[in-house]
C-alpha cells in the first residue's frame, strides 16, 4: 500500500529539490517543506480526543492529537525529515536508527538503535527521503517490531517501485506515503531519475 501526494505545490518543490544547481541549504529547506505536505497526510486517520475551549466569545468544541507520535529517521539521510514532521507535531518524540551495509552479505545491519517507550502503544514513523531498494525500511520494521511498536507508517520523498514491493512484501500492513514513485533502480542502487545521493546533497559531503 502506497499514498502519492499529487498536490502541484509538493511537485513544484519536488521540481526544485532535484535539480542539481539545488545547493545544501536549499535542499534542506526544500526536504523540510515537503517534508510537512507528506507527514500532513500520513497523519490524517491519527487518534484525537474533544476538548472544550473557551474562545473570547463562547466555548468551542475541537479536537487535539490523542496520541503518541514517534518519529523514527533512518541516519543520516532521515535526519533532513525531521525538522518538517517536527513542525506538525512538536510534541512528537524521536526515535533512532543507524544502518549500515555489510559488504558481504549486502544486507543492511543496525549500529544503533533507541527509541522512547511511547513506541510501544503509539505510531512510529519511519522518515527516509529515498525508499531505493527497501532495505534498510524493511530492516527498520523488523527492528520497531522486535521493540514490541505495532502501528508503523513509512514517509519519504522519492521512492523506486522495487523498494515499494520489497517494503510491501515484508510488512504489507505499513503505509507508504512519498511524494513521487520514480522509474527504477540503476545498478549502484540509486533511484532514477531521484536526486542523487540524499544524505549528501542536503549535508554537502557529495
Ligand atoms: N539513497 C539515496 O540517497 N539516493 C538514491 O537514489 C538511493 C538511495
Amino acid at each position: 500500500m502506497h499514498v502519492k501526494i499529487d498536490h502541484p505545490c509538493v511537485q513544484h518543490k519536488l521540481a526544485l529539490i532535484r535539480n542539481i544547481e539545488t545547493g545544501h541549504k536549499k535542499f534542506r529547506e526544500l526536504a523540510t517543506e515537503i517534508t510537512e505536505f507528506v507527514c500532513y497526510e500520513a497523519l490524517k486517520n491519527v487518534n484525537t480526543r474533544e476538548v472544550e475551549v473557551q474562545t473570547p466569545i463562547e466555548v468551542a468544541t475541537c479536537r487535539m492529537i490523542d496520541h503518541d507520535i514517534v518519529v523514527v529517521p533512518v541516519l543520516r539521510a532521515g535526519i533532513g525529515m525531521l525538522e518538517g514532521i517536527l513542525e506538525l507535531v512538536p510534541t512528537a518524540r524521536v526515535g533512532f536508527v543507524g544502518l549500515y551495509r555489510d559488504e558481504e552479505t549486502k544486507l543492511p545491519v543496525a549500529y544503533y538503535e533507541r527509541f522512547p517507550p511511547q513506541a510501544k502503544s503509539g505510531t512510529c514513523i519511519i522518515i527516509d527521503p529515498m525508499l531505493a531498494t527497501g532495505g534498510s525500511a524493511v530492516a527498520t520494521v523488523d527492528i520497531l517490531k522486535l521493540w514490541g511498536v505495532s502501528s508503523i507508517k513509512f514517509v519519504g520523498i522519492i521512492g523506486a517501485p522495487e523498494g515499494i514491493e520489497n517494503l510491501n512484501k515484508h510488512h504489507p500492513e505499513v503505509m507508504i506515503h512519498l511524494a513521487a514513485v520514480d522509474e527504477k533502480l540503476n545498478e549502484r542502487g540509486y533511484i532514477l531519475p531521484g536526486l542523487g545521493d540524499a544524505g549528501d546533497r542536503q549535508f554537502g559531503t557529495g
